[in-house]
């Protein structure tokens, strides 16, 4: 007998099947967004004289991303450019060094890596300093920029140039709360950082995360914006229940922002985030 929830599910993943869409997709010319096997997005750049990748995420996502590289051009894949240090974006780098790619990271990332090792990751070949720097392939620009801390080491929003596409790692996801409640996460320093993003010369972006019906899609610089935003009116809500009398140590559970309430994880973190924005407003960035 068939119950009620598996005819639900059935029925969900039949919906599912209709919306989804080819995977890798191109987003632009040349530029194209590729979904792995546990939901992460990453971003491959063909031009004429090989192929640049961000984010190899894990050894398996790796691997279905070469495939999916080699499903649309024969160009080699000469770089492999990592957002930042974190294990669960950092994996899987040795699937491209086998291909004969060049693995780079900002400096504070490999810094990190080095001290971190994981089973799963391996050492870029090379590292690079500042807030800018420019990969040129094949009559294409790919630019990586860091706008200093505010998730992890070294974070890096790389930017096709001419295209208009950006790709971001954990800075922004679509639909869905960001999640600040990490110890390597700076809020402050995430709102300068996205206003900063937001003078990019960039149209559409590839997000890592998106809780959009059809991630691989991508976004907007839009999505930038309203998690700015999001920040701010979260911001402003602990504030007002604070004012309001509410003892500070309650206020972070008390706040509500209905605006929200449709993205995801609204439930399980807008909390998290409001203490995390008060106890950095007390103790400063930790
Ligand atoms: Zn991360």
């Amino acid at each position: 007998m068939v119950s009620l929830k598996g005819t639900f599910s059935i029925a969900c993943l039949l919906v599912f099947a209709e919306a989804a869409t080819a995977n890798p997709v191109e987003v632009a010319d040349g530029v194209y967004s590729f979904q792995g096997p546990t939901t992460y997005i990453s971003m491959f750049v063909v031009t004429d004289d090989g192929v640049i990748v961000v984010d190899p995420i894990n050894p398996g996502h790796a691997q279905a991303l070469v495939g999916a590289i080699k499903s649309v051009t024969n160009q080699p894949i000469r770089y492999l450019v990592h957002t930042h240090n974190h294990w669960d974006h950092s994996g899987g780098g040795k699937v491209f060094r086998d291909e004969g790619a060049t693995i780079i990271a900002h400096v504070d990332a490999y810094n990190w890596m080095k001290a971190n090792p994981h089973p799963d990751m391996v050492l870029p070949d090379e590292s690079w300093g500042g807030s800018r720097k420019d990969i040129m392939l094949g009559g294409k620009t790919l630019e990586l920029h860091h706008f200093g801390a505010s998730h992890g080491h070294g974070m890096t929003v790389p930017v096709v140039a001419g295209a208009r596409v950006g790709y971001i790692a954990d800075l922004v996801s679509p639909n869905r709360l960001p999640f600040f409640f990490l110890p390597d996460f700076t809020v402050s320093e995430l709102e300068r950082t996205l206003e900063e993003i937001l003078t990019l010369d960039m149209d559409k972006v590839v997000y890592t995360h998106n809780a959009r019906p059809d991630p691989v899609q991508g976004g907007t610089k839009q999505d930038v914006a309203d998690t700015l935003q999001y920040l701010r009116d979260l911001r402003a809500a602990l504030d007002a229940e604070i004012a309001s009398g509410t003892p500070p140590w309650l206020a972070p559970d008390a706040v509500r922002l209905p605006k929200y309430e449709n993205w995801v994880m609204y439930e399980e973190w807008l909390a998290l985030n409001a203490w995390k924005i008060w106890l950095e407003g007390q103790l400063g960035p930790f």
